[in-house]
């Protein structure tokens, strides 16, 4: 075999799968990354008591490919592993929780809005086609359940003065377009009808399981290590396996200049060390505007803004008041936090008392939260004990996270995947950076068989 070698860029989980892929089909890999360590989204960080805690992406779960599986969770049946065979959430909304659903129940709103509301919901008896958050909502919930659950449920999210009218149904959507409103009963009769399913969420357990069995749909497992290192044990496991595969990691560089010809990408020069790398296949999992700069092109440019992620990481001396829930949506306006996570719940362990709260918001918003308020909010929720004290933790700021997802954020991203992969043929652009897919199970099928497709074409 001829010496080839691809160039993988943005080491994210997304990036080290790609890179062992393509070991089995190149002689080499290198794998690129800006920060000083692999694994992106999936990290994990540690307070002052040891308790670890998660930072983006934290629970995932199999793909249903078996040698993407084979890759992800190879040490899945040791006791490194608590596997989940049904991921519990629930919501608050109207000032309590429901334990058994992640979808806001419209039956606690003002009894006036509420019957308005269904008389609305129950009319609109067509799938929308809008790709446009509110539209599509409008047209299939009502705007009286639009403008009281999905509107500041879309502030919570994407801010006060975000453009409501303008976000698009594109990535980083939450499931939120599903709410609770009708009976049980009722509920599962009128889910037989397409509009219905995509707009209300079951209410009994019985009637999703046999949904599920009429489907034939097979369940999902999702994993969480029990190391006590939080997900970042399964990065390092994900980067063991990369390096023993032989792909060479370079963290803390980036690539400042791509050479091309004939529709090729034919090498590629680092920023820090100048190093030249030849590459037969490029496989870009960063932004695709990176690319085309490097390339000497004019990339697409347009208002993005991105979510500042602030994560309250607490760890208390009482047990978490819900023991079962893994994580859990904070939809009540009246809360800042829009998601919990609850680790011993997630671990199976009950070491620590911990717990990250997660709020979204403008990075000059930052210090208007406080980790005491936080708290106070958790207490009146009947998360944490009212005796409980905050022993350990650590606090967040992790700025450009979610983007908001207006048409012109869609449109810019669009065009430049567009660009980038048609003006050169050897090049994968994927991840959650392409705009295609977004959760970790969808960007990693989404590699896996760009990957088959682009290299049998070689
Ligand atoms: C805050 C947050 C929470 C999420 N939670 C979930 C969840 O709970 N479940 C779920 O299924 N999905 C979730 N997602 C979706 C997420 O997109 C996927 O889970 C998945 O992690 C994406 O992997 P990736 O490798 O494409 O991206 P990333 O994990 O972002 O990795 C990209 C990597 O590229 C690197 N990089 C960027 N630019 C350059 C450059 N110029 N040169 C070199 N390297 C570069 C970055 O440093 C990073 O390491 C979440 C997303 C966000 C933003």
């Amino acid at each position: 075999m001829a010496n080839t070698q691809a160039v993988v860029v943005g080491g994210g989980i997304c990036g080290m799968v790609a890179a062992l892929l393509l070991k089995q089909r190149f002689t080499n890999v290198v794998l690129i990354e800006q920060a000083d360590t692999v694994g992106g989204l999936f990290c994990s960080v540690k307070d002052s008591s040891g308790a670890a805690y998660d930072m983006g992406s934290h629970i995932p779960n199999a793909t249903g490919v078996a040698e993407l599986d084979e890759i992800l969770f190879a040490d899945a049946d040791t006791s490194s592993w608590h596997k989940i065979a049904r991921l519990c959430s629930g919501n608050y909304f109207g000032g309590s929780w429901d334990l058994n659903s992640p979808f806001p129940d419209a039956s606690k709103l003002p009894q006036d809005i509420y019957q308005q509301g269904c008389g609305e919901l129950i009319n609109h008896t067509e799938l929308p086609e809008s790709n446009l958050i509110y539209d599509y909502c409008a047209n299939s919930l009502g705007v009286v359940f639009t403008e009281s659950i999905v509107v500041p449920i879309l502030r919570k999210l994407y801010g006060q003065d975000a453009p409501l009218k303008t976000l698009t149904m594109a990535a980083g959507l939450f499931g939120f377009t599903r709410i609770l409103a009708l009976p049980a009963d009722v509920t599962a009769t009128l889910k037989q009808l397409p509009a219905f399913d995509a707009k209300l969420g079951y209410q009994r357990e019985a009637d999703f399981q046999q949904r599920k069995a009429q489907d034939n749909l097979s369940e999902v497992t999702y994993y969480y290590p029990t190391t006590g290192e939080g997900i970042g044990y399964w990065v390092t496991q994900l980067q063991k396996r990369v390096e023993r595969a032989g792909v060479e990691i370079i963290t803390s560089e980036r690539v400042a200049t791509i050479a091309h010809h004939d529709k090729k990408v034919t090498s590629l020069v680092l920023a820090n060390s100048e190093r030249v790398l030849d590459c037969d296949f490029l496989f870009w999992s960063a932004p695709p505007f990176i690319a085309l700069a490097a390339m000497g092109l004019t990339p697409a440019r347009g208002q993005v803004t991105l979510r500042t992620a602030l994560i309250f990481h607490l760890n208390f001396d009482r047990p978490l008041l819900d023991m079962q829930s893994h994580y859990l949506w904070v939809w009540d306006p009246s809360s800042a936090i829009f998601r919990l996570t609850l680790y011993p719940n997630l671990t199976g362990q009950c070491n620590h008392n911990h717990l990250s709260a997660e709020i979204l918001c403008n990075p000059d918003e930052i210090e208007s939260f406080t980790q005491s308020e936080i708290i106070e909010q958790l207490v009146s929720m009947g998360i944490v004990d009212p005796q409980a004290k905050c022993v350990s933790g650590e606090t967040q700021v992790i700025n450009n996270t979610f983007p908001v997802p207006t048409t012109e954020f869609q449109a810019v991203n669009q065009q430049n995947y567009e660009t980038l992969s048609n003006c050169v043929d050897n090049v994968i652009v994927s991840g959650r950076f392409s705009g295609k897919c977004w959760r970790q199970a969808e960007v990693l099928i989404e590699a896996y068989e760009s990957i088959i497709q682009a290299t049998d074409a070689i």
